[in-house]
């Protein structure tokens, strides 16, 4: 059986990442990695948009950015001005092929395209087992569903999307502001929102995104493009170079952050998709780099949940419990967040960066009684 230092089991987002620190660390570097994943990653699968204030470790493959983001509900927009964080957008195969690529100067680093089916552990070492083969490291950092708990309609919202990159014939997007949501649209099959991210003047990636319990059949969601396109954008003339569809869960479901010795989940098995906006990019790179300061340090990599994360997974817990009871719908408390906040303190409490105080100021803004049940529903929740 082959033995490596890491093993990291999923070539994805969080696994990439993670190679991509542990590779920049001098400390690090030289370490035997094996990054096993069962696809190829050669397909522009996704497109991740997340903020920030600073440049950050992919600023080189950011393919577009805004300052200015805009929020349209019924009878209400508002321009967002960012302040100091930075609206970004990487596209899905740029980041596959910017950290595959850095990683092919490292002999050290091995690629394999195999289908994991069980990951094990002892008191010394984890092994991984693909149809074919058996593999084991010091520690293996899973990104795979192995460990993912069960996600039902009682504990999770989906949200399920689908973008559409258009290229029109005549110049109509300003690139300079982004869409970030436009509740305008039917909300029949619950919270629904389109975004619009303009790249030029002509293209823009269009997105259609649902909070709810059931994904829908695939012409709805081509459908709501087409209507929105033409009578909103106001465009007939145009052509879909990119297509993309997903489902993230927005979950009360507690994904394990150690589910055996020597085994870390990272990425959203991990837990690190945030549970009331579906965000994930952003608190991957937050994560990697503490994996990758703790093992430079050689601090133990189980170490204990904070009083933050928890305060935030209470906060994510609660929002998730008023829309699953159906208190309030997502589009009243959209609005309701953006009419009476500072969009620099709605992006720090959506980043998880913000203090105690804003995030009082924030919960003022919502109705007291279904925050109140669902808050205290989640604190006497075992989960
Ligand atoms: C279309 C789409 C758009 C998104 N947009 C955003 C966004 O704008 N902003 C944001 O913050 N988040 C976004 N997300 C959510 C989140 O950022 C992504 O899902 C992100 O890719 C999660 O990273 P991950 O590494 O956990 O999972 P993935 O990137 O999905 O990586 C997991 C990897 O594990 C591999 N794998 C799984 N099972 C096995 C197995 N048994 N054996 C071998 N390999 C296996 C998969 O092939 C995959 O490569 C989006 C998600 C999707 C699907």
């Amino acid at each position: 059986m082959m033995k490596y230092d890491f093993i990291i089991a999923g070539a994805g987002c969080a696994g990439l990442s993670l190679l991509y620190k542990i590779l920049q660390e001098p400390t690090l570097q030289e370490k035997s990695i094996l990054i096993i994943d069962k696809d190829t990653k050669n397909s522009n699968d996704r497109t991740w948009c997340f903020w920030e204030k600073n440049a950050g470790s992919f600023e080189s493959i950011v393919h577009a950015k805004w300052n200015t983001l805009e929020f349209l509900s019924t009878g209400f927009e508002k321009k967002l001005d960012l302040g100091t964080y930075t609206y970004k957008m990487i596209q899905g195969i740029d980041f596959y092929n910017f950290v595959i690529n850095f990683a092919k100067q490292f002999t050290n680093v091995t690629f394999l395209q195999e289908n994991i089916v069980a990951i094990t552990s002892d008191a010394i070492l984890a092994t991984v087992k693909t149809e074919d083969n058996l593999y084991a490291a010091k520690t293996v950092f899973n990104s795979t569903n192995l460990f993912n708990p069960e996600i039902t309609e009682e504990n999770s919202l989906l949200q399920h999307f689908k973008g559409w990159v258009i290229k029109s014939k005549k110049p109509i997007f300003d690139f300079e502001i982004g869409r970030l949501m436009d509740f305008r649209v039917s909300q029949e099959n619950g919270a629904t929102f389109m975004y619009v991210f303009p790249t030029s003047t002509t293209e823009a990636l269009v997105e259609y995104t649902l909070f709810s319990s059931t994904v829908l059949n695939k012409e709805t969601y081509d459908s709501a493009l087409k209507k929105y396109i033409k009578e909103e954008l106001k465009i007939d003339d145009y052509t879909i170079s990119h297509e993309e569809f997903g489902i993230i869960p927005m979950s009360l479901a507690k994904f394990q952050k150690n589910p055996k010795k020597n085994v870390l989940n990272i990425g959203t098995s991990g837990g690190y998709t945030k549970a009331s906006s579906g965000y994930t990019f952003q608190f991957i790179q937050k994560d990697v780099s503490e994996i990758v300061e703790k093992l430079k340090l050689g601090k133990n990599l189980n170490s204990d949940i904070s009083f933050k994360d928890k305060r935030y997974n209470w906060y994510d817990r609660t929002l998730i419990d008023v829309l699953l009871s159906k208190k309030r719908t997502g589009k009243e408390i959209f609005a309701q967040i953006f009419k009476d906040n500072s969009p620099e303190k709605i992006f720090a409490f959506l980043g998880n960066e913000s203090t105690i105080i804003e995030d009082v100021s924030i919960m003022k803004s919502l109705p007291i009684k279904p925050f109140l049940i669902s808050g205290l529903r989640q604190l006497r929740s075992k989960n």
